[in-house]
């Protein structure tokens, strides 16, 4: 999500009766975050806050970030990383373009840190983009908050005895994610191709889709391995078993999507089946994004009139 779309969306769902979950709320009320730090392994941290959870590489070559969150938390989260190292921050990787992901790019480029991304992440902050979703437009970022390395597909940083080995997801969350893989730590952070706030938000306007979620998992999967420790773009640092649970959970809604379309099933008879009340308990709590929101943009991907 952006801040401003966040925004948007708050005003949309309080009139809808639903809550934002506290991770998507909003830019008022940061004074009372804090910054919690989990160590993950030697040398790599994970910084939750508010919005997208924050990797961290320290060591003798500096520090590297991954995410930012949003810029009123800047000078906390800085804080939080000078109390893991006194080194300053070198790199910044967005994992994605959303803005509770890259809201302190600008404060960190101005202060000389690299920002690196996928390409479609330049070319999308870059531009002004209206939102029919939220009804809303975002402004173009300022130069200073744009990544100024972009890479298509690979990338690597070689420092703090690492490798950080960044992979494109395409049309997942967004066109422009990237998972970062710590190599030797086996750690991955996964942006947000894989959350745990409940069913995953898909921005299909700046994308994103759901057979690249299904795709992306499984790459995701195939770089890694039983032991390896996910950093999720929401939610507690996770295992195997939990991103394997939410791949299951997305074949599930193509494979029942895809039937109810060869049976001819209009998608009012579809959704007044409910198709994921097996899933609503786990996955629909939080009210953000509703098995109804998920299954009509799987209705509507998969070849069904959306209406
Ligand atoms: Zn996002």
């Amino acid at each position: 999500m952006t801040p401003r779309f966040v925004r948007a969306a708050a005003v949309a769902l309080a009139v809808a009766g639903a809550a934002l979950p506290s991770h998507l709320a909003a830019q008022g009320g940061m004074d009372t975050v804090t910054i919690r730090t989990i160590k993950v392994s030697d040398g790599i941290y994970m910084l939750m806050g508010q919005g997208g959870n924050i990797g961290v590489s320290v060591g003798d070559d500096g520090v590297v970030l991954i995410d930012d969150q949003f810029a009123p938390l800047t000078a906390k989260i800085l804080a939080a990383v000078k109390a893991l190292s006194p080194l300053p921050v070198k790199f910044l990787i967005n994992t994605h373009l959303h803005g509770d992901h890259t809201g302190g790019n600008e404060n960190l480029g101005k202060s000389g840190v690299i920002i690196v991304a996928q390409n479609n992440v330049r070319e999308r902050m870059s531009k002004e983009a209206f939102s029919a979703r939220f009804n809303r437009t975002s402004p173009a970022s300022p130069k200073t908050a744009l990544p100024v390395v972009t890479f298509p597909t690979e990338m690597e940083l070689h420092l703090n005895g690492e490798t950080l080995e960044a992979h494109h997801i395409p049309k997942a969350h967004t066109d422009g994610d990237a998972i970062v893989k710590f190599a030797k730590a086996n750690v991955v952070h996964a942006g947000d191709v894989f959350v745990r706030y409940g069913f995953p938000f898909i921005d299909t306007e700046s994308g994103g889709s759901l057979l690249g979620m299904i795709s992306g998992i499984e790459r995701m999967l195939a770089v890694t391995d039983a032991s390896t420790k996910f950093i999720p773009g929401h939610g507690d640092l996770a295992s195997r078993a939990d991103v394997e649970g939410v791949l299951t959970m997305l074949k599930n809604i193509r494979d029942r999507t895809q039937a109810a379309l060869r049976k001819k099933q209009p998608l009012d008879a579809f959704l007044a089946g409910k198709p994921l009340a097996d899933y609503e308990a786990k996955f629909g709590a939080n009210g953000f994004v509703k098995a109804d929101d998920i299954l009509k943009l799987a209705y509507g991907e998969l070849g069904g009139a959306k209406k």
